[in-house]
């Protein structure tokens, strides 16, 4: 199959090429199977539009889609060549900052894994999300150039310009292919700005706001930290509107649609309140086309749904009307009509689309002029609907609805975790790589030795694996016969990885003062902070002190290590969490709508500390008590304490001694000899005096499950046993499943 196509472009064969050629040839082949299976001739198609899909690397995920994969590592392998080795030379896009850019990606995959007509709509940053590296135990960011001459973007030969309020720009829309496994192909459109300069960047990832010409698509989410910052934002997410709503229209006219009915014709689903511009921005081009305000508002809402990620009051989007007049004035009068509108119905203010202080509240604008709204896992619906959006519940509680989260397993099992694929194959048939529900056959080996036993080597094997490469990214030599606990994410404090670190405090003075685990304890971390988030760079700063300071200590050392993994991204992922025994999901209850690391984990065998908090709470239900670690405080329980506003952290430090040392120990004598004075002080002061994510209250139980879980660990056939069941029970956060509810629910397509 390679070995053709090979042949027809370099006139050798395969062993005969270097890396640099295959490469190049799979990337034809890929493109010339995928473009054979396109997707078309469905009257009503979907819109995902997103400002972040975090695609990952696309080679192998391809293959194994396109049902490849295996035909080409025997043609590679016979003639002396690794597919692995191709695959560490493709770059990994950053289109995404965390879990809500891999979401759109996940669903993309199972979009076309069903077989449903649907694209992605975004936009094509040149370095994506930065690359972090470390200097001094501080984050440094870069920018992360990921776009080849020769890569996996097409460019499309359609015409789009956009107008802003004080100036005109023309763009092109790149598409990437979106193979489904073994089913059809879609498209993920990626609109960029002609007039881009990448020579504006100075040092690391700064560079001149102001000149939108040049920079609108350089970088995934600027620095919002200071006005320039957040208009630029809101350019990004006009461009991708105007462009995505051009291309919609065209595309739906050209399937047949006479525009009245549209809602016939697509459906759009809005992914965060990033795209939010999309409602009046088709609201003005129908009007623009003749139809009445009444038919285009209602086209409109039929057409589009909502997503809600968060319940962080500081992520729910507002922006100054002045932006808006500035950036898309068009839309101002669209959007001031949509507001009287609502305020004529309700008088209450809560669901006012422009508030007293002339913001608009883009999630309530949404939810005014979108036909569902959904949050992301069953806690995270259920505390929209009671509390953060009970006044828009109230008013529309026909409109809501839950979609739990779900992973793509054809990345996340099949392309990560190739021995435990095969093992799952030869014991309970291949039928679950397309109907993730059969994984539950496992349950019936779960007293069975061999099986167990089986588990156990394959995650000795990927821990084997990771080990190597720790050693050549990072130079860092990890004990493979340690536990892996392993927490990577997106560092925030809601999620509470100083929470992780305070127990890594703990166990470190526990060691020293001779207190031995029974079997090393590996803590790894994995996280990139927001370039202007200050605590959470301090809080990257505190481990990789910790990190240090365990290093170079020779009592410690054996039986404890922190590592931080730098840049964590999709790739580092895939080889990191097959290894994993340990899942650290500890957020503070309500504040995680759903998690999807959790899910992830949970696939590969590693067993869930964590709070009752998004996915995990189904996890929970799923696995049964036996079978994870709840520890802390019920959301409930937080949100009545948020709701008194009476938390002291001090009060809980004074009460418990463990505590009080990790968190003195921040700014030891030990520890400003190799951290910061400022950031270290600064860590303190802010979970002395504040600690806004409530780390204390939940402390002790935090350190009591991971001993549980650590001592548990030791009865190697129960563990296995804990591993299989989580396997086992996986199948119902298969993305496949979550899309299948949003075509039943709210596309239908
Ligand atoms: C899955 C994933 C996330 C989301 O992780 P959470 O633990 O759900 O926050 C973030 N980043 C990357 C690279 C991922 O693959």
């Amino acid at each position: 199959m390679l070995e053709e196509i090979v042949l027809k472009s370099y006139g050798r064969d395969i062993s005969r090429c270097s890396d640099e050629e295959l490469y190049q040839a799979l990337l034809a082949l890929v493109q010339r199977e995928a473009s054979g299976r396109e997707i078309k001739g469905h009257k009503k198609k979907l819109y995902y539009i997103s400002a972040e899909f975090l695609i990952g690397k696309l080679l192998s995920n391809n293959l194994i889609n396109l049902g490849i994969y295996d035909e080409v590592e025997k043609e590679l392998s016979a003639a002396g060549k690794s597919l692995a080795a191709l695959e560490e030379r493709e770059p990994e896009p950053s289109l995404g900052n965390g879990g809500l850019g891999r979401l759109a990606a996940c669903f993309l995959d199972s979009i076309a894994t069903l077989g449903l007509s649907g694209d992605g709509i975004g936009l094509n940053y040149h370095y994506g999300l930065f690359q972090q590296k470390f200097k001094k135990r501080k984050q440094m960011e870069v920018p992360n150039p990921w776009i080849e001459e020769n890569g996996w973007l097409i460019p499309s030969d359609r015409e789009f310009s956009v107008s802003f309020g004080d100036f005109d720009v023309s763009a092109t829309m790149y598409d990437i292919l979106v193979t489904g496994y073994e089913n059809g192909t879609n498209r993920l459109h990626l609109f960029d700005l002609d007039s881009v300069e990448e020579t504006i960047v100075r040092k690391g990832i700064d560079f001149d706001k102001s000149v939108i010409q040049k920079n609108l698509t350089l970088f995934l989410y600027p620095d919002d930290s200071d006005e320039a910052g957040r208009l630029l934002r809101v350019y990004q997410q006009y461009f991708m509107v105007s462009c995505g709503a051009q291309l919609i229209f065209a595309e739906a006219q050209e399937r047949g649609s006479n525009l009245h009915d549209l809602a016939d014709y697509v459906a759009i689903q809005i992914n965060d309140t990033h795209p939010s511009m999309i409602i009046p921005e088709m609201i003005r081009i129908l009007l623009s086309k003749g139809i009445e305000w009444d038919e285009a508002v209602r086209i409109v809402t039929d057409s589009c749904a909502y997503t809600n990620h968060t319940i962080l009051a500081e992520a729910l989007e507002k922006w100054p009307v002045a932006f808006i007049e500035k950036v898309a004035p068009n839309l101002v009068p669209i959007i001031r009509r949509l507001d009287e509108q609502v305020k004529k119905n309700c008088q209450n203010p809560a669901v006012a689309i422009i508030d007293e202080q002339e913001r608009i509240h883009m999630a309530h604008m949404d939810m005014h002029y979108g036909h569902s709204v959904n949050g992301v896992a069953y806690l995270h619906t259920e505390i929209l609907k009671n509390t953060e959006l009970n006044a828009f519940y109230q008013l529309y509680p026909e409109k809501f609805n839950n979609k739990t989260n779900g992973i793509t397993f054809r990345r996340w099992l099949l392309h990560c975790n190739h021995p435990l694929t095969v093992f799952l194959e030869k014991t309970i048939g291949g039928e679950f790589k397309k109907d993730a529900e059969c994984l539950e056959k496992l349950l019936a080996y779960k007293e069975d030795d061999t099986v167990l036993q089986r588990l156990v080597e394959i995650k000795k094997e990927n821990k084997h694996v990771l080990v190597q490469y720790m050693k050549q990214t990072q130079g860092i030599q990890l004990n493979e016969d340690s536990i892996f606990d392993i927490q990577i994410k997106r560092l925030h404090e809601y999620k509470r990885q100083q929470l992780n670190a305070l127990y890594a405090i703990h166990k470190y003075l526990e060691i020293k003062s001779g207190k031995r685990p029974k079997r090393p304890i590996t803590l790894i971390f994995g996280a990139k902070a927001a370039p202007a988030y200050v605590i959470a760079k301090d809080i990257i700063h505190l481990i990789l002190c910790l990190q240090r300071l365990i290093e170079k200590d020779r009592d410690v050392r054996p039986y404890l290590s922190v590592v931080m993994v730098e840049n964590y991204n999709v790739t580092k992922a895939e080889k990191l969490i097959p290894a994993c025994d340990i899942s650290e999901q500890i957020s503070l209850a309500s504040k995680e709508a759903s998690g999807t690391g959790n899910m992830k984990f949970m696939l590969n065998g590693a067993v869930t500390l964590g709070t009752e908090d998004g996915a995990n709470v189904e996890i929970h239900e799923l696995v049964g008590d036996e079978n994870i670690y709840v520890f802390g405080e019920d959301s409930d329980t937080v949100i009545a304490r948020y709701e008194r506003g009476d938390y002291c952290s001090r009060d809980y430090y004074e009460k418990d001694e463990d505590l009080k040392a990790a968190v003195d120990f921040i700014v030891s004598k030990k520890m400003l000899r190799i951290g910061n004075k400022t950031c270290l002080n600064r860590l303190y002061r802010e979970l002395l005096d504040k600690d806004w994510f409530m780390t204390f209250p939940d402390y002790p139980a935090y350190a009591e499950a991971k001993e549980r879980a650590f001592a548990d660990y030791e009865d190697t056939r129960a563990w296995a046993q804990k591993m299989l069941v989580n396997i086992a029970k996986a199948g119902f956060f298969s993305s496949d499943r979550t899309i299948a509810q949003y075509n039943e629910d709210i596309w239908r397509l």
